[in-house]
């Protein structure tokens, strides 16, 4: 049999972190271990979630991790009988990354590298953590054999930015790692991993939690015995070496609340998680009488990179059943508005023979995750009371995600808008709770006032501003896109009802005050009647309406939508989607007190058919259209029609 031997360059991307894993990543160096180990017992999680179904892929020997020290050759190895690689596999996971937007994300890091404020959150979700064997192995070999296949696959590389792959043989499917140790150089914190008792302390620190046994050799003394087996009476203690299981495999989900340490907690997130940051905060849940499960959840303290990517961020969480691990990214025990948690279910009596479909109509899985979904949100709530600062960074990473709960009619929307923070003409750094907003409610009003927009400064600056300001309402500012959609059609805060600034028809003030302006506005309506029907015959193809404001202090006009017309962001958010969608026209309203509405009704007294109202009208509807940061139909035009306006006297 002819074996193909290959020499590969790595990816451009990889040599590039590979430089930054192994020079300045990792102030630990004994961390290797702790990921040789996780891609060890993510590999076994494989071969026993297929097994489930394919049997035959399944070990002969119980499920385990292997390490092997050899201080004559000083070389290391960790083997697991795991799902293993097939050729094409190892050629794909390691040496390239295929993950995108890596180029981009490689130069941020340069940037950020170059002001010495390297960021390991950010590579740490890239799947690097193979590579920081290079920091304590001049060589590294990964023999492995897949599942299911006869031939295994030797890649072989000293990390010089080349590798080789070649055909090879291994008695079972599974991997082994085996690096060639640098030297011992304590100062730069690689310390001898031959050593029984260095390998011993990583192991216990890092991978205690691991669900797999992981065994290594080690010397024991061994008193002679009876055949009985009862010591024997003057018989003298002997060598002997044989496997120990360094871990203790306690699942930490299983272990009383007050036993566990943060650091034991912290550890047990990096390993589900791949995240190399610790959580901002954990939760642990147990759930007793029609179902009984417990779960162990963490909240990240950073936003993924991919977390808009809605299908790759969607992970779900870990179940087990018993202490038995059965998947990974198991979606059904987490709405979509809650994908960034991460952690682990355990349920005493579930099926053990779930399929990804089956799972979905399972009663006691719907049930485990109304139940989670409940004590999220009241950790959350909890957070937000005690730990006002922790609680933004949470929101400043996740609070757009989390409002997409409010776009569900399954979900209950209420206490999602009880951890709504956003931005408020309160306060120019604070944001607000909605509860605080209401608080803060004038007399007399009785709608939650608020506008949305691209940034805080747009809205701020928008004309209709400008009566609520003056009249001191506080106005609430929401800029994320998903606001726009939820916010169509809001659900009632505390019996509160919400009231865009951008659409349908303001009342301020006290009842008396409102009846006032509401008059004084029939009037100047009826004075202009006919001028504003000109002006909306000339702006027809633009506005649907042409009608007086009091929402208006200094600016002449503004547009607003109906109440049920959708705001200019979602019909641009919907475009954006390729989807065709109709014009919708809004309303233009012109405040009656300004000069320009005097000015047109003087011309139209004088000649109804004076061109120049046509100019003005298009010149005003197009400084509101500015004015809103919106696109103008026609600038040109709009820019030779202000242009001929500044030559023209009078
Ligand atoms: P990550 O574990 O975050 O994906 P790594 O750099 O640690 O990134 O590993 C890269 C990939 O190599 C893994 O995703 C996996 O596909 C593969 N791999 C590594 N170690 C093993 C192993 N022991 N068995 C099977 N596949 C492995
Ligand atoms: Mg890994």
């Amino acid at each position: 049999m002819s074996k193909t031997v290959e020499r590969h360059e790595f990816q451009a991307e990889v040599k590039q972190i590979l430089d930054i894993v192994v020079h300045s990543l990792y102030s630990n160096k004994d961390v290797f271990l702790r990921e040789l180990i996780s891609n060890a017992s993510d590999a076994l999680d494989k071969v026993r979630f297929h097994g489930l179904t394919d049997s035959h892929l399944l070990p002969e020997e119980d499920l385990h991790i292997h390490i092997e020290r050899n201080p004559d050759n000083r070389t290391l190895s960790v083997s697991d009988n795991g799902i293993g690689m097939s050729r094409e596999e190892v050629a794909q996971n390691i040496g390239t990354i295929a993950k995108s937007g890596t180029t981009e994300f490689l130069k941020a890091l340069e940037e950020s590298r170059s002001r010495q404020e390297l960021t390991p959150e950010l590579i740490g979700q890239f799947g690097v953590g193979f590579y920081s064997t290079f920091m304590v192995a001049d060589r590294v070999g990964v023999l492995t054999r897949r599942a299911g296949e006869e031939t295994a696959t030797l890649w072989e590389s000293a990390g010089d930015g080349w590798y080789r792959i070649e055909e090879s043989e291994r008695d079972t499917a599974g991997t082994t790692v085996t690096l060639h140790l640098k030297l011992v150089d304590e100062e730069n914190g690689v310390k001898d991993y031959v050593d029984e008792w260095v390998i011993r302390d990583i192991v216990k620190r890092y991978s205690d939690f691991v669900s797999y046994p992981i065994l290594m050799k080690v010397e024991k003394q061994e008193v002679e015995r009876e055949a009985d087996g009862s010591p024997k009476k003057g018989g003298t203690p002997r060598k002997v070496v044989e496997d120990e299981t360094l871990n203790s495999m306690k699942a930490i989900w299983a272990r009383p609340k007050g036993q566990v340490t943060d650091t034991e907690y912290h550890e047990f997130y990096k390993h589900i998680s791949h995240d190399w940051n610790d959580p901002l905060t954990q939760i642990s849940v147990r759930m007793e009488g029609a179902v009984d499960a417990r779960a162990l959840l963490f909240i990240p303290s950073h936003a993924p990179l991919d977390l808009y990517h809605q299908e790759m961020s969607y992970r779900g969480l870990q179940l087990y059943v018993k202490r038995i691990f059965i998947m990974d990214e198991c979606r059904d025990l987490m709405p979509h508005h809650l994908r960034f948690i991460k952690g682990v279910v355990d349920a005493e009596d579930l099926s053990l023979n779930v399929s990804r479909e089956l799972l979905q109509q399972d009663r006691q899985i719907a049930a485990i995750r109304k139940f989670l979904v409940k004590r999220i949100m009241e950790a959350l709530s909890k957070l937000k009371d005690d730990q006002l600062e922790k609680y933004r960074i949470f929101w400043a990473q996740f609070g757009a995600v989390l409002k997409e709960g409010l776009l569900s009619l399954e979900e209950s929307r209420d206490p999602i808008l009880d951890l709504v923070l956003c931005a408020s003409s309160h306060s120019e750094t604070e944001p607000t709770t909605l509860a605080d907003y209401v608080s803060r409610m004038k007399e007399g009003q009785d709608k939650i006032y608020f506008l949305t927009g691209p940034s805080r400064e747009a809205v701020e600056q928008s004309p209709h501003m400008e009566g609520f300001l003056q009249k001191g309402y506080e106005v609430l500012f929401f800029t994320d896109r998903v606001d726009d959609v939820w916010l169509q059609n809001p659900p009632p805060f505390h019996d509160k009802h919400w009231q865009s600034l951008g659409r349908g028809e303001v009342e301020l003030g006290t009842d008396a005050e409102r009846r006032e302006a509401e008059e004084t506005l029939k009037e100047q309506t009826t004075t202009h009647k006919d001028l504003l029907a000109l002006l909306k015959e000339i702006l027809d193809d633009e506005v649907k309406e042409v009608r007086l404001t009091n929402r208006l202090t200094a600016s002449a006009a503004c547009l607003v939508g109906d109440a049920q017309d959708p705001s200019p962001q979602i019909v641009e958010l919907l475009r954006q989607l390729g989807q065709d969608v109709p014009k919708v026209k809004r309303i233009l309203e012109i405040n009656p007190s300004h000069p320009i509405l005097q000015k047109m009704q003087q011309r139209f007294d004088k000649d109804r058919s004076d061109p120049s109202i046509q100019t003005l009208a298009e010149l005003l509807y197009g400084q509101t259209i500015l004015a809103e940061g919106g696109q103008l139909p026609d600038p040109a035009r709009f820019s030779r029609m202000v242009a001929d306006l500044m030559v023209r006297d009078g």
